[in-house]
C-alpha cells in the first residue's frame, strides 16, 4: 500500500459522497480520485444524477425550518463540537488532504487549523445575531430589525484548500441556521465527505447538511439554482464559473457570495527589509506550490533593492524539495493536474519569448506526478500573460519599478482586487499606500492575510462579500423589520 492508499484508508469514516438525510448514499455510477504526485486512483466516490440533487434539495429543505428553530446556542454548541472533533483527528485529516490535493503535509496541518478555526469563530458568532430598536425620526412608530436565516444553500468549494474552503461556508451557514448543501471539487471530495459526517458525529441533525458529488457540476448546480427554493449560493473558484453562477443567480433572484480569482501584487519598496521581503515572498508565493487566490502573482520591485531581492529569492526557490506531500522532507508538492501543468509551462514561454530572464526553475519536471520547478523569473515585462493572468503555481516574475505611485498604478492594473503585499519600513508611507491599492485585503510586511476573525474577499472581479470575521455570517441572514405603530 503507498502511503497515499494508507492516508485514505486511514482516514475511518469515508463514505461514498453522496450524502441526503443522514444517509451515505450509492450511485450507479462512480468517479475516481487520483493522487496528482504519483496519478495513482485512490478512491471512487458517488456520480451523482441531478435528480440525486433534487432528492438532496428536498432533504435541507424540509429541515430548514426546524434548524433555524434551534436556538443559536445548540448551534453553536455543535460546531463547537465539531472543531475540537477535527483538532483531535488533525493528523488524518491532513494526511487526507495531502494524498487527494498534493501539498506537502506541513501546509496540510496548517490548513487544518486554519479550516478548525472557522468552527470555533462561528460557533461564537452564532449567538450574537443582533437585532436593533429604533424609534422613527418623526416620532410615531418603532421600528424592530431583526436577522433570521437566509434559507436553504448551495455551497461550491475548490481542490486547493478543500477542507478550510469547506468548513469557512459551512460554519457561517449553520451558524446563521441555514441548511445546506456542498459540492465539493471533484478532484478533492475525500476531505469533505470526512468532515461531513464529523459534523453528524457532532451532533447535526440529518438533512442540515448533505453532500453530493458528481461529474456533472453545472448540470448539477443548474438545476438546484433553477428550482427556487435555493436562497443563496457560496462559491469559490475561477471567475469564468463565478460569472456563470452569478447570471443563473438572476433566474430566481439567489443571494450571490463569490470568492473567485486574484492577481496579487507583491511591492518592495526602496526602504524595504529585502531579507524579510524575501522572507515574505517565498511564503505569499509558494503556501500551497502557488495555488491559492491570494497567492502573491506580480513582483513589483524598486530597482534600488531588485538586484538583492531577485538573487536571494531565486537562491531561495532554487534549493526548495520538491516531492511526494506526504514525505517529510517535502517542501512543494505537484500542481493539481496536467492541464495546470501545462499552463504554467506556456506562462513561461510567453514570458521568455518576451524578455525575461529565467533566474531559477522554469520547466516542468516529467512524471509520474504533475510537478513543476520552483522558478523565478526577472525582467517581466507588463505585456506578458504572467502579469495579466493569475498563475496559480510556483512561478514567481518580478519586474521593476523606479517610483511608488508607478507601481501603484501598476498593481492596480488588473480587473482583480483581491489581495495585494506591501513591504516597506515606512509606516505613514505603507499605510497612505494600502488605501491607495484597490484590493479587498492588503499585507503590510505581512505574506499571509487569511484568518478567521477577519473579513476575507475581494474587489472588482474578484468577487461578491466576505467569509470569516463579523461580516462574514451576514451574507447568509435576511433583516426583517417590523413597523410598530406605538
Ligand atoms: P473551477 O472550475 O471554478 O472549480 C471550482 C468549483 O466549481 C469546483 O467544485 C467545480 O466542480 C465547480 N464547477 C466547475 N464548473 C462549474 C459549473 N459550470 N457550475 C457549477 N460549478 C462548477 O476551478 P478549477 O477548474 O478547478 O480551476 C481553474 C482556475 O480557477 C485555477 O487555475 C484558478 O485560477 C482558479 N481557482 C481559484 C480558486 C480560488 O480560491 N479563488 C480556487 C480554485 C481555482 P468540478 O471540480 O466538478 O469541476
Ligand atoms: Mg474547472
Amino acid at each position: 500500500m503507498t502511503v497515499a492508499t494508507e492516508a485514505v484508508h486511514t482516514a475511518a469514516g469515508l463514505a461514498s459522497g453522496l450524502l441526503v438525510d443522514g444517509e451515505w448514499l450509492t450511485t450507479e455510477s462512480t468517479f475516481g480520485v487520483v493522487d496528482p504526485a504519483t496519478g495513482e486512483m485512490l478512491a471512487q466516490v458517488a456520480d451523482a444524477s441531478v435528480e440525486q440533487g433534487i432528492a438532496a434539495l428536498d432533504s435541507i429543505n424540509n429541515a430548514a425550518a426546524g434548524w433555524a428553530g434551534v436556538p443559536s446556542r445548540d448551534r453553536g454548541e455543535i460546531l463547537r463540537r465539531a472543531f475540537d472533533a477535527l483538532k483531535a483527528q488533525r493528523e488524518d485529516f491532513a494526511r487526507l488532504i495531502s494524498a487527494e490535493m498534493g501539498k506537502p503535509l506541513a501546509e496540510a496541518r496548517a490548513e487544518v487549523d486554519y479550516g478548525a478555526e472557522f468552527l470555533r469563530w462561528y460557533s461564537e458568532e452564532a449567538v450574537r445575531l443582533e437585532g436593533d430598536y429604533r424609534v422613527s425620526p418623526d416620532g410615531g412608530s418603532r421600528l424592530l430589525i431583526s436577522r433570521r436565516p437566509i434559507g436553504p444553500c448551495l455551497l461550491i468549494t475548490p481542490w486547493n484548500f478543500p477542507l478550510a474552503m469547506a468548513t469557512r461556508k459551512i460554519g457561517a451557514a449553520l451558524a446563521a441556521g441555514c441548511t445546506a448543501i456542498v459540492k465539493p471539487a471533484g478532484q478533492t471530495p475525500l476531505t469533505t465527505i470526512k468532515f461531513a459526517q464529523l459534523l453528524l458525529d457532532a451532533g447535526l441533525p440529518k438533512g442540515v447538511l448533505n453532500v453530493v458529488t458528481t461529474t456533472g457540476s453545472g448540470r448539477l448546480s443548474g438545476a438546484l439554482l433553477a428550482d427556487g427554493r435555493i436562497r443563496k449560493i457560496s462559491f469559490t473558484g475561477s471567475t469564468g464559473v463565478g460569472r456563470l453562477l452569478i447570471s443563473q443567480c438572476g433566474q430566481n433572484i439567489v443571494r450571490p457570495s463569490m470568492e473567485l480569482g486574484g492577481n496579487a501584487p507583491f511591492i518592495v519598496d526602496a526602504d524595504a527589509d529585502v531579507a524579510r521581503a524575501v522572507d515574505g515572498a517565498m511564503v505569499a508565493k509558494m503556501r500551497n506550490m502557488g495555488e491559492a487566490c491570494t497567492a502573491a502573482n506580480r513582483f513589483l520591485v524598486h530597482s534600488a533593492v531588485i538586484d538583492e531581492f531577485s538573487t536571494l529569492f531565486a537562491e531561495r526557490m532554487g534549493t526548495l524539495t520538491v516531492g511526494h506531500g506526504l514525505d517529510s522532507d517535502t517542501q512543494v508538492g505537484p500542481v493539481i493536474d496536467d492541464a495546470a501543468r501545462n499552463t504554467l509551462s506556456a506562462l513561461v514561454e510567453d514570458a521568455v519569448e518576451r524578455g525575461a530572464e529565467i533566474r531559477t526553475g522554469g520547466h516542468a519536471i516529467d512524471g509520474p506526478g504533475t510537478f513543476f520547478e520552483p522558478t523565478v523569473l526577472t525582467g517581466v515585462p507588463v505585456e506578458s500573460r504572467m502579469f495579466g493572468e493569475e498563475i496559480f503555481g510556483p512561478i514567481a516574475g518580478v519586474t521593476a519599478f523606479d517610483d511608488l505611485d508607478e507601481a501603484v498604478r501598476l498593481a492596480n492594473s488588473t480587473e482583480y482586487g483581491l489581495a495585494a503585499y506591501l513591504y516597506s519600513n515606512n509606516v505613514e508611507r505603507s499605510l497612505r499606500t494600502a488605501e491607495r491599492l484597490d484590493f479587498g485585503m492588503v499585507g503590510l510586511n505581512r505574506a499571509i492575510v487569511s484568518n478567521a476573525a477577519a473579513p476575507f474577499g475581494g474587489i472588482k472581479q474578484s468577487g461578491l462579500g466576505r467569509e470569516g470575521g463579523r461580516e462574514g455570517i451576514n451574507d447568509y441572514l435576511d433583516l426583517q423589520y417590523v413597523a410598530i405603530d406605538a
